[in-house]
């Protein structure tokens, strides 16, 4: 059957927000901050600078309110440790998990997940030397979505054409030919994700702006085994993978506010964006969103996150957003799309 919503089994998403600092580029064209994060749960817009006694009562500041707000002097390991940490570790005792960064093109997606990426890594591997009862084997891939086009980040030969996404009976959809390493240590692993942002920075070479129009997803699979088995007993192993993922600009998803918006082919709407978003907004079932059927099949991107997104699998979005005047618009409309999520 379809996937549908069972509201008993689905994990609330964990939803925070980011505001990095002006940009040199914002200083220089004297931009002015627009947003003040007022604590560490709620950010507002500053209003525009009027005599406070003239402030008619109308003028109330709009508040949004988050599981975290981190304004521009947080660090990443703040943002992680409050914002992705649990959803990470969950990996780590069989629990699907998939980690968002969502936001704009330059508000900070790539910054953020390079440094909760980081910061996965170490607290995995020290998870993993805290639990010597288990074996632990990890695998690492990686890939990029570009106009619904799968490309392999860890592998280099790409000259067999796009990736195909198949249907397997029991793993759910599969990337066709993708490169899977296994992973020996932590240093292996840091040296797998210099790899990994080498064959993105090759992609932003080959065509202008990939990184505004494409998801990057760095896959880890967790298996493990109790270490001292009894000979002949079932060995319980468990298996989950942790999905980072760091999403096309998300003013490529500017038509969400319309329910249901057909998807116009040749605009500068991402499919793949957009379907995230629609399953974000049903899985989170506010008003009119609240229906049944889940359209992970209308992307790729959907497609292969689909075992770790709903259901029992959890989800942490970090989004991300400039402070400046001049992205009011784009930064409302990230809190807009972080507020449906909640
Ligand atoms: P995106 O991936 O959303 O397009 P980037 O992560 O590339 O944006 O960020 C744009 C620029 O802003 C980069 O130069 C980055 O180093 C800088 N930047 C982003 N977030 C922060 C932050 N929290 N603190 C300092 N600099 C940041
Ligand atoms: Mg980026």
């Amino acid at each position: 059957g379809s996937p549908c919503i069972n509201s008993r089994t689905r994990e609330k998403i964990l939803v925070t927000v980011r505001v990095r600092p002006l940009s040199d580029r914002e200083l220089q064209q004297q931009d002015v901050v627009a947003w003040d994060c007022v604590d560490d749960r709620t950010i507002v817009q500053k209003l525009p600078s009027v005599n406070v006694a003239e402030r008619s009562p109308h003028h109330q500041p709009k508040s949004y309110t988050f599981d975290h707000v981190f304004g521009p002097e947080s660090v990443t390991q703040q943002v992680y440790e409050e914002g992705a940490r649990d959803v990470a570790l969950s990996a780590l005792s069989g629990i699907n998990a998939t980690i968002f960064a969502y936001g704009q093109t330059s508000s900070g997606k790539t910054f953020t997940m390079r440094g909760v990426t980081e910061n996965a890594v170490c607290d995995i591997y020290s998870y993993i030397e805290k639990h010597s009862e288990r074996d632990f084997i990890i695998k690492i891939s990686a890939l990029e979505i570009y106009n619904e086009v799968v490309r392999d980040l860890l592998n280099s030969n790409n000259s067999h054409g796009p990736l195909r996404l198949l249907d397997d009976p029991e793993k759910g959809t599969i990337v066709e030919r993708l490169a899977e390493d296994l992973v020996t240590d932590i240093g292996h692993l840091r040296k797998m994700l210099s790899v990994i942002e080498a064959q993105r920075q090759v992609g932003e070479t080959m065509l202008n702006e990939t990184s505004s129009r494409s998801h990057q997803i760095i896959r880890l699979t967790v298996e493990s085994f109790p270490r001292d088995a009894p000979s002949g007993g079932l060995v319980k192993s468990l298996v989950a993978t942790l999905n980072l993922v760091d999403l096309a600009g998300s003013e490529r998803a500017s038509q969400t506010h319309s329910e249901g918006a057909r998807l116009k082919e040749g605009c500068h709407i991402n499919r793949s964006l957009l379907t995230l978003t629609t399953i974000i907004r049903k899985l989170s079932g506010q008003g009119r969103a609240k229906s049944g059927h889940l359209p992970y099949r209308d992307s790729k991107l959907t497609r292969i996150l689909q075992n770790s997104l709903g259901g029992n699998a959890r989800t942490a979005i970090i989004c991300t957003m400039s402070p400046a005047q001049t992205h009011l618009e784009q930064s409302r409309n990230t809190l807009f799309f972080a507020t449906q999520a909640k």
